[in-house]
Formats: structure tokens, C-alpha cells, sequence
């Protein structure tokens, strides 16, 4: 890692790769380092000078990733859910768990301490999305059966993805759906469903394919684009 300093004072940490490739590639990581690509002819001048052009795309992509990264992390004194965020309330209890009741997340717990109240809320969420996507796939299914479509036989499963909300393999009629999106609206979710299922008839993301989804979800751009 190389430290660089732009006009203004402030500091980047960067790590940079010889590669074959054409111009130089800049990445910006989750915790705000860059990963450089540049073939072995660009001098590390030309390279640093680039990434000074840069100073106010890797400045707004940082902060991208670290609300990304903030909204969907799990604290043990607030929760976000479908959206909204919910004040986490720890009530001493021979029970052990997670519910929403009353507007705040309610923690039913004989041991107090943050990282164990975090793994129950963990768990609430968990059992709380996994039937949230089941709703939502029944509800697209139906949809789409009741139109006159046929959607093929699916498993669905719920990953912490690094890069992706959801993807989906049809020759294997899985679909695979990010942990993350739990934080966001139910539209949003169901969204993503949308999106996988509309790569069964389209594999690709041309104007026919959101031409499709148009059709079936008409608000589906703007739930969607929370995402972006
Ligand atoms: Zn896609």
C-alpha cells in the first residue's frame, strides 16, 4: 500500500497491480483504499496524477459504500427493518429473543451485553426475511401465473453477498437473494425478485428485459433504484 497525498491535504491509501491493461483501472474498496491496474509502461507519475483527477469520484464512491455499509450493519441499539429504523430495546427475561411489538425492536435476554443482544437481533432478522422472501416469491409466482405465465420450479436462499442483491442460476432454478436487503423497503426486495424472475424470459438486462418488468412491477425503476 502507497500513501498519496492530494492538493488539499487529505490522504488516500492505494495498491497498485501491473497489468496487461489498456488505460488504468481504479477500484474504490468498502474501507476507502484504492486497488490500481495499470500496464508496467504507465509511470507511477502518470498514475498518481490520475488519481488526483479522480479526488471527487473516489471521495463520493467512498462515501457510497460506507452508507451501504452503515445502513445495513447490525448495532445493538438500533435496527434498521424493511426501511425503517427501529429503537432496540433490552428487557431483562428468561426468555431469549428478538420481536418487534409497539414500534421498537424488544430483546428478551438474561445476558445484556452487546454482542449477544446483536446475535439475537441477527437472529430476528434472519427468520424475519427468510418468511418476508417467501411472501414475496409467492406473490411474483402468483402474479405471473395469473398472467398467463409459466415460472419455472424454485429454491430460493438468503447470502451475505459482497457485490450483488440478488442473482439467480435458471438451469439450476436457484435464486439467491443479499441478507443486506433486509434494511430496505419490502417494495425494494420484492424488486429484486422481480429481477431475477425476468431473467428466466430474458437473460440479459436489454430493453426487452425491463420492458418485461415494466409490464409486471410498473414501480419497479423506482424501488429499484435505491439500490444504485
Ligand atoms: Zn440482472
Amino acid at each position: 500500500m502507497t500513501t498519496l497525498r492530494f492538493p488539499d491535504g487529505s490522504e488516500v491509501l492505494y495498491e497498485l497491480t501491473r497489468k496487461p491493461v489498456r488505460n488504468i483501472n481504479l477500484r474504490v474498496k468498502e474501507d476507502g483504499t484504492l486497488r490500481i491496474s495499470a500496464n508496467s509502461r504507465v509511470s507511477v507519475k502518470r498514475i498518481e496524477e490520475f488519481i488526483i483527477s479522480q479526488q471527487d469520484f473516489i471521495r463520493r464512491a467512498t462515501e457510497r459504500l460506507q452508507n451501504r455499509r452503515s445502513e445495513s450493519e447490525i448495532t445493538h441499539d438500533r435496527l434498521r427493518w424493511l426501511g425503517r429504523e427501529y429503537p432496540v430495546h433490552v428487557i431483562s427475561s428468561s426468555r431469549e429473543c428478538a420481536v418487534l411489538e409497539q414500534e421498537e425492536i424488544r430483546v428478551f435476554t438474561r445476558f445484556p451485553e452487546p454482542e449477544h443482544i446483536r446475535q439475537l437481533l441477527r437472529g430476528f432478522l434472519a427468520d424475519s426475511f427468510t418468511q418476508l422472501c417467501r411472501e414475496l416469491n409467492d406473490e411474483v409466482r402468483s402474479a405471473l401465473i395469473s398472467r398467463g405465465l409459466t415460472p419455472p420450479p424454485t429454491r430460493i436462499s438468503i447470502k451475505d453477498m459482497k457485490s450483488r442483491w440478488g442473482s439467480c442460476s435458471w438451469a439450476k432454478g436457484h435464486i439467491s437473494i443479499n441478507f443486506r436487503l433486509a434494511a430496505y423497503p419490502r417494495e425494494t426486495v420484492l424488486s429484486v425478485f422481480w429481477h431475477e424472475y425476468a431473467h428466466y424470459w430474458h437473460h440479459d438486462h436489454s430493453a426487452r428485459f425491463y420492458a418485461f418488468l415494466d409490464a409486471h412491477y410498473s414501480e419497479y425503476h423506482k424501488w429499484n433504484s435505491l439500490l444504485k
